[in-house]
């Protein structure tokens, strides 16, 4: 596998040049899909670089490829699902090997490590990782792995990546971190000294909302392979037509993410200041109280924002159906502008305790702000908050 990272070209160029010109065939300019499932060999005995595309195939690799160039690894592992990628990342556990997890993390990755954890396949502890006591009362038990998710799912909570990183060499852990919230556009955790990053390409790494895929890049090759030999074993290997869409929708990963965060830092400053907005979580807002980590570790905000709506689930629920331009929609990191309700919604399988543990109330709202015009966004987000604060305060009237 070819990598770019010897040069370190900056992330645009990396997410455009990768794999550009690299058909040996007929020189197409951009990478071709290979859709067979399988490869003839060359002849008796003489097997080709690719056998089975559940073990290899060439579309897959240039996307691997790409992402391996763009968080600064030595080999990424392509999986069909973030989902995906997160169950390979514990196939290097035993029974009774200690997991540290997020206690904040996304609603899924929850569900898997909380159901396999019960199974015995290890044991988990989910753990606020944003203050420095829990991370190291945690080491001190020895654990075999740590997985690190900021800013997180839905608060936008920031964890020092270099300081777990620190923790984790000292307690001979492995350290994960899950860089969906950001991409490799504006957050390298490897540069920091994670050793394997973890994304759900179904984000902004695609961009465009069409394809569910995964990835880990991990930092040595060797770990790399570990994992590459776990997702070709488990069949957790990516389709190739959903990495030629991810690889697609890599090349304009710079420009878009650049405008997200353009449009949501607009509008988290102008939710800060609206009547009915009891809390704005946005790490660009100095107020945020992982804004300093985040200006030292991120290259930028990104574009999700929470917020606390007055009025509780009832003003959430009128706020979410008087949206124009923002589809109720789980994910994010789409071109198209999405809002959600975490406690209904991503977060549905947290359990009710679990959620308080999280700080996750009923009346918050998670925005995924997208690529319309960030005029249009602000007006809408305006008209719907209005909406909001009339039908509680009729309400109030009426009860009254
Ligand atoms: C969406 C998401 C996942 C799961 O990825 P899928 O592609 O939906 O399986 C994992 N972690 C984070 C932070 C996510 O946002």
């Amino acid at each position: 596998m070819t990598t770019t990272t010897d040069k370190h070209p900056g992330v645009a160029t990396r997410a455009v040049r990768a794999g550009i010109e690299s058909d040996t065939q007929h020189g197409a300019v951009v990478p071709p899909l290979h859709l067979s499932s399988n490869y003839a060999f060359a002849g008796f005995g003489e097997p080709r670089e690719y056998d089975y595309t559940r073990s290899g195939n060439p579309t897959r690799d240039a996307l691997g490829d790409a992402l391996t160039a763009l968080e600064g690894g030595k080999r990424a592992v392509v999986t069909s699902s973030g989902m995906a990628a997160l169950n390979v990342l514990v196939q290097l556990l035993e029974p009774g090997d200690l997991f540290v997890v997020p206690h904040d993390c996304y609603g899924g990755t929850f569900r898997l490590y909380e159901a396999l954890g019960r199974k015995g396949n290890f044991e988990v502890a989910f753990v606020d990782q944003t203050d420095d006591r829990a991370p190291r009362a945690a080491c001190a038990r020895g654990p075999k792995l740590i997985l690190t998710e900021t800013p997180s799912n839905p608060l936008l909570r920031i964890v020092d990546i270099a300081r777990v990183a620190e923790l984790a060499k000292q307690c001979g852990a492995l350290y994960a971190v899950d860089n969906t919230f950001l991409s490799p556009a504006l957050q390298q955790p490897i540069s920091l000294g994670a050793d394997v990053v973890i994304h759900s390409t179904t984000k902004y790494i695609n961009g465009h909302s069409d394809v569910v895929g995964g990835a880990l890049v991990a930092a040595s090759d060797e770990l790399g392979e570990e994992l590459g030999w776990w997702a070709n074993c488990i069949g957790a290997t990516g389709a190739p037509f959903d990495s030629f869409l991810t690889l697609r929708g890599i090349r304009t990963l710079k420009v878009r993410i650049a405008q997200h965060e353009a449009s949501a830092s607009l509008l988290a400053h102008v939710l800060d200041e609206q009547e009915g907005v009891d809390r704005v979580y946005y790490p660009g807002l100095e107020t945020h109280p992982g804004h300093d980590i985040a200006v030292r570790q991120q290259s930028g905000f990104g574009g999700m924002i929470s917020f606390e709506i007055a009025g509780g689930a009832e003003a959430a629920r009128v706020f979410c159906d008087s949206l124009e331009y923002f589809s109720l929609a789980e994910s994010l990191g789409g071109v198209e502008s999405l809002v959600c309700h975490p406690p209904t919604m991503t977060h549905s399988s947290v359990n009710e305790a679990a959620l308080a543990r999280a700080g996750i109330r009923q009346n918050i709202v998670r925005l995924s702000v997208g690529l319309e015009d960030s005029d249009d966004l602000v007006a809408d987000v305006l008209g719907a908050l209005a909406a909001a604060r009339q039908a509680t305060s009729l309400k109030t009237v009426a009860v009254a």
